[in-house]
């Protein structure tokens, strides 16, 4: 755990928890279901519940009894209550088109889409899978189906027909919605072609395909399944768009998360508990308020997506920003240029997003002064001391405060963060916070014996909280052992990652548990030593992985993607490892160090360790269907073999 620079939003000591922070997370803790009811007594529930919590484990549920809709929540709960006339919803695209809904007019349109979505004969526990770009019309699919009871698989319009032919298989969906194509950084991906590619083969429920046509280019159509938007929306002649009461525990949605280590498993989350925990967290950890222009820069197709595009910030009844497009198109300060256009007053990115900025240099900064912009959040993965300190420092002049947080697509919101909305704590680079009010964390080893502050350990949950996956879709055997029954004889949730708590309490994550690096009986986490390289000015991104070696078990294999203006070399090459071990002791050994132009990525931008792992190992990568370029897996071999002949001509 580094001590690093001070800056004004940097201190310790846990006497500087705020009062209110202090007294949450003790009331929560003594006594965890007054908490959370009285969180849920915040929202709209057409029926209270009769209990707050059950709990068999590893089943559980939430205001079981209780009747409400998490669309009915987001939309005319506010109209009712007079705010109709704000603005809830601004649509934008790379290419400069805009659109922006009233509070009113969004509700009056979902509305609509949920009287179309019943003329095809769409009901409660139907299943319809959305593969769409971040747009209007998705969103409005999103809250329209689960206004009626339907259950929506977002699938991320970047995935390929083999990705997206599996989810739709998996989630049993009657209704693909696609459009005829999607654009990307200039260029248009013919989305309505993959849908077809992945119903090919006759394995699937699908009984209609509905393309909205964007592009103005024909799509191709097969009369017997396959409507056009104006055809769909025809259907709502004869049907109501009613809401359905539904019990807190019917599923909203099914979401897969994202494949960095394994086969994606295909969350489930729900109109009550999810609801809760969303939008209470939307307050506590993000201060979120109706007055808010919030802007996830995320895509629908993630849990960011889904809890901050869409469902957190419409529950607080603030406007939201939904933005098709890259965030550094057409040009590197496109993010700058949308937070000043639009006023945006909190922002949510990902620390691969701030990489990719920081690899630009200058051009990524800010063009003025961006007076809106209150604060910056950051998850999905560590938020390095270095990535933090240049978008704290050096672009937003240390004027508002850059937080990360942690979560999952399981978690649905933030478990660990420093809850801005309560009083900010000081921050601590390279840390996510502490644990959030009303999460009952802990620290254990795989054998279920409980880490003291400062020892490496896996973070588990002892409690569920409201938005916390119940099962998996259709695999709660999968549910039960991959999470629950990780650590014999203890009823604990097993997140996965290996991190350590320091005296003041807050978490340092250091990388997946499976994807620790054991060099001569010491254990570095991935992240640690990611960051380390992270602090050498030429070095834009890293990802390692451990490589057997006879002398100590393993040593660190090291890929790097440097900046734009620096050129690879074997001094910087030397110099890098001579970073990395002077900022982590001589026991970070770096067996090889190898330049790439890319790093193995999910499409939700998070490094996967385990390809560069089967690289160095000459094994095939496994599962890649989630992986945003495939080229990556080829250019880290090809550094890598190279790597190798250099080493064995100089024997
Ligand atoms: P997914 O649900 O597939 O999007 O991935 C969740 C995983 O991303 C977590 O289990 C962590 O490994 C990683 N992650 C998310 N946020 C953070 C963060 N702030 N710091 C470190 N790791 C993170």
């Amino acid at each position: 755990m580094q001590a690093r620079t001070t800056t004004r939003w940097l201190n310790t000591g846990v006497e500087t928890l705020s009062p209110l922070v202090r007294r949450w997370k003790a009331e929560a803790s003594a006594d965890p279901e007054t908490f959370w009811g009285q969180a849920a007594r915040e929202l709209s529930w057409f029926r209270p519940w009769d209990r707050v919590f059950e709990w068999e484990p590893p089943t559980f549920r939430w205001f079981s009894g209780g009747l409400t809709n998490i669309a009915y929540s987001c939309l005319d709960h506010h109209v009712a209550n007079g705010r109709g006339g704000q603005a809830a919803l601004i649509a934008l695209n790379e290419r400069g088109e805009e659109r922006v809904y009233t509070y009113a007019q969004l509700t009056h349109e979902v509305k609509r889409i949920a009287a179309c979505l019943r003329g095809l004969g769409v009901g409660t526990g139907d299943r319809l899978t959305i593969y769409m770009p971040v747009c209007a019309e998705a969103i409005l699919l999103m809250l329209a189906s689960v206004r009626i009871g339907a259950i929506h698989s977002v699938v991320f319009a970047g995935f390929g027909a083999g990705a997206l032919g599996g989810r739709i298989r998996a989630s049993g969906s009657r209704l693909v919605f696609t459009c005829d194509a999607t654009y990307r950084k200039g260029t248009d991906v013919r989305l309505k072609e993959i849908v077809d590619d992945a119903l090919a083969a006759d394995d699937h429920d699908i009984e209609h395909v509905i393309v909205l046509q964007r592009t103005g280019q024909p799509a191709p159509m097969d009369p017997r399944r396959d409507l056009s938007w104006t055809e769909f929306v025809e259907r709502a002649a004869d049907h109501d768009g009613g809401w359905v009461e539904l019990e807190a525990n019917e599923p909203a949605y099914i979401l897969a998360t994202s494949g960095t280590t394994a086969e994606p498993k295909l969350t489930v989350h729900v109109h009550g508990g999810y609801q809760v925990g969303v939008a209470s967290m939307a307050r506590w950890m993000y201060g979120m308020r109706a007055d808010d222009v919030w802007w996830a820069t995320s895509d629908i197709g993630w849990v960011v997506g889904h809890s901050y595009i869409v469902y957190g910030p419409l529950l607080n009844g603030c406007t939201t920003i939904a933005y098709e497009g890259a965030i550094d198109y057409p040009r590197p300060d496109a993010l700058w240029r949308v937070v000043e256009r639009f006023g945006v007053t909190g922002l949510f990115t990902s620390p691969t997003a701030v990489r990719a900025l920081m690899r630009y240099g200058d051009e990524a900064r800010a063009p003025g002064a961006l007076p809106s912009l209150e604060r910056v959040f950051c998850a999905g993965e560590v938020l390095n001391a270095p990535a933090w300190d240049w978008l704290q420092k050096d672009v937003l002049a240390d004027r508002i405060p850059v937080i990360d947080h942690w979560w999952q697509t399981e978690t649905g919101g933030p478990v660990v963060g420093n809850p801005y909305g309560l009083g900010l704590l000081p921050i601590k680079p390279g840390s996510a916070g502490i644990p959030l009010p009303g999460m009952e964390l802990s620290v254990m080893t795989p054998e279920g014996e409980t880490c003291e502050p400062g020892e490496r350990g896996i973070l588990v949950f002892e409690r569920p909280f409201p938005s916390l996956t119940p099962t998996l879709w259709e695999d709660p055997e999968r549910y039960e052992n991959d999470y629950w029954r990780r650590i014999p004889g203890k009823n604990v949730y097993f997140t996965g990652d290996s991190v350590q708590v320091d005296d003041d309490g807050y978490v340092w994550f250091a990388g997946r548990a499976d994807e620790v690096i054991k060099i001569a009986a010491h254990r570095i986490g991935t992240i640690e030593v990611e960051t380390a390289f992270l602090t050498h000015p030429a070095v834009a991104e890293a990802g390692v992985t451990g490589r057997p070696e006879e002398v100590r078990g393993e040593v660190i294999s090291a890929f790097i993607v440097l900046k734009q203006d620096r050129k690879a070399s074997d001094k910087l090459r030397t110099e890098l490892i001579q970073t990395v071990r002077s900022e982590l002791g001589p026991v970070a050994v770096v067996g090889d160090l190898n330049f790439v132009e890319l790093l193995p990525k999910t499409r939700s931008g998070k490094i996967m360790r385990r390809v560069l792992k089967a690289v160095v190992l000459g094994q095939e990568p496994g599962d890649i269907t989630t992986i945003e370029d495939e080229g990556s897996v080829e250019d880290a071999r090809q550094a890598w073999l190279e790597m190798q002949a250099a080493i064995d001509s100089s024997r």
